[in-house]
């Protein structure tokens, strides 16, 4: 066997992967088809949960230069209503800036696993014991066997498509989508806010959509004065996707759109202006498992969907995070049966939400008096906290509840909070090493007794919090917590079933 695990595909999610595997021992080979990293633009940020999960690793101070902990948004849209979210005690659509390249850096940085740029994967063959895979590299085509082959190749992905895995969904070619990274002129643009004042309009925030008559806009300024824009038209215009399209045609978009003239022109600071048109349809679809034998699926080659809210890292991310640890537990010969099989069930069904989620908005971006009076009705219910508070824990991902088993408590199966703990430390920081953790808060010896013959995989810490959640909490690498409250048989019930047998302790 040449490797345990390959990762095909180093975007983010991938690369995710690679550093989930690393902390937990395992070293995976990365193969990538492009030469270099990718140049042109995709996401801007990260919403939800994931910069919560990031911190977890430290890698949200690796992104921003400061451990400051990430802080809930007070303000977020849904499907282009605002979302008001200043009155809730709190919330977890964290925004966390970061252009993907520049994420992907962090990332690849982190792990310490070399990237094989420049080798695509052609095809593989399952076997019962191994994966083989057809790989064609700089210097020509080569094979390569691994225990396990993790398919982050996008949503094109080959792996899926040769492990038979079927991507069922809809392509929802109702739109024409036009966008471009453009420099936006003052006066209409406020270069140091990033704001637009648009006539008929007023003054609108970067990082926002609207829905007008004619279509729908959206923009960013992620350098002063270069904005990423976006023109959404409705109906069907026969044209095909480009990814030349001249700087006019986004001209005349916006003027169809917005009614003005809207002054851009390309960047001359050797960004791309990266113009291009997509008619052919956006896709919705969700692989029908995450699982075939030895082959998984993470990030996009999983589900694709719209991108209205920005839920793909959110998602994709937190796969890897999922999977990460499952994995390594089955290379590193502890995991309890059907460990590796919850990566599909736990992860598939917040897959199929965010396509969910992502659909509605999409609905509520459509022309017409109809959607025009939904959109009213849902703005009068969006008034209401609570309503302000399903939408945002939808969007956020903080309504992800996993089966784990018989414990009780209301925190299991629920994200583990980034509690303040003794010593001037968080929660945040114990969660670095990616290890299983029990936080024993009430200094239960019988608690620390019991899982004493996990510790290998299982770290220990007696601490304490103001207004502890439980005497004793145990949670996932994934920051899920498994068990807490104080029941013992429900700790080891509980302990086994993620964290394998437990070890003979010698006695006395
Ligand atoms: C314009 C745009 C804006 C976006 N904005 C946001 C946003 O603001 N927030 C957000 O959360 N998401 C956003 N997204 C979505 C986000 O970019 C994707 O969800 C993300 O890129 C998925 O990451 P991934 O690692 O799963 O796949 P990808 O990023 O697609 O990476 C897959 C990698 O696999 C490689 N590969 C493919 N086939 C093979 C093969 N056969 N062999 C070897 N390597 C292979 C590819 O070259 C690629 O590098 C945006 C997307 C676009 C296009």
């Amino acid at each position: 066997m040449d490797t345990d695990v390959v990762i095909v595909g180093a975007g983010p999610n991938g690369l995710m992967l690679a550093n989930e595997l690393r902390l937990a021992g395992v070293r995976p080979t990365v193969l990538e088809a492009l030469p270099g990293r990718a140049t042109l633009p995709k996401a801007n940020g990260l919403v939800g949960r994931v910069v919560q999960a990031l911190h977890y690793r430290g890698l949200h101070e690796a992104v921003t230069g400061s451990p400051a902990p990430p802080q809930p948004a007070p303000f977020f849209q849904f499907g282009a209503l605002p979302l008001e979210m200043a009155t809730l005690d709190d919330n977890a659509l964290f925004i966390l800036p970061v252009p993907q390249r520049r994420l992907e850096e962090v990332l690849e940085n982190h792990a310490g696993v070399p990237v094989r740029r420049g080798h695509q994967v052609k095809d593989l063959t399952r076997h019962e014991d191994h994966v083989t895979l057809d790989v064609s590299g700089p210097d020509g085509g080569y094979e390569l066997t691994a225990r396990y082959v993790v398919g982050a190749d996008g949503g094109h992905s080959v792996v899926r498509k040769r492990a038979g895995i079927g991507f069922p969904g809809i392509t929802d070619d109702g739109f024409t989508h036009r966008t471009g990274q453009v420099v936006i002129h003052e006066p209409v643009a406020d270069h140091s806010t990033g704001q637009l004042d648009i006539p008929g309009m007023g003054v609108l925030w970067p990082g926002t959509f609207h829905r007008t008559e004619h279509g729908v806009f959206a923009f960013g300024m992620f350098q002063p004065g270069i904005y990423r824009i976006a023109m959404i038209e409705w109906g069907r215009s026969g044209l095909t996707d480009t990814d030349e399209m001249p700087l006019d045609e986004l001209r005349e978009a916006a003027k169809r759109v917005l009614g003005i003239d809207l002054p851009m022109s390309e960047p001359c600071n050797g960004q791309p202006a990266a113009l291009n048109r997509r008619a052919e349809g956006t896709n919705s679809r969700l692989a029908d498992r995450y699982r075939e034998g030895r082959v998984l699926l993470v990030g996009d080659a999983a589900h694709v969907h719209s991108g209205v809210g920005g839920p793909g890292l959110n998602l994709g991310l937190q796969d890897a995070i999922n999977l990460g640890w499952k994995l390594a537990a089955q290379i590193n010969g502890w995991a309890p049966p059907g460990l590796l099989d919850t990566y599909n069930s736990e992860r598939r069904p917040v897959g199929r939400r965010v396509i969910t989620h992502s659909r509605a908005q999409t609905a509520l971006l459509a022309e017409g008096p109809n959607t025009t009076a939904l959109r009213e009705v849902l703005t009068e219910l969006l008034q209401d906290d609570t309503a302000v508070r399903r939408i945002s824990d939808l969007m956020s991902g903080a309504d992800t509840v996993y089966d784990m088993g018989s414990s009780t408590h209301l925190l299991t199966g629920r994200w583990m909070p980034d509690l303040p703990l003794t010593g001037n430390t968080t929660f945040a920081h114990l969660a670095r090493t990616g290890r299983p953790l029990l936080l024993d808060f009430a200094d239960r010896a019988d608690v620390r007794r019991a899982a004493a013959p996990w510790t290998d995989r299982v770290d220990i810490h007696t601490t304490t919090t103001p207004a502890a959640p439980a005497d004793a909490v145990l949670v996932r690498p994934d920051g899920y917590v498994a068990w807490a409250g104080g029941h013992l048989g429900e700790l080891a019930e509980s302990l086994r079933r993620w964290f394998g047998d437990p070890r003979d302790l010698p006695q006395g």
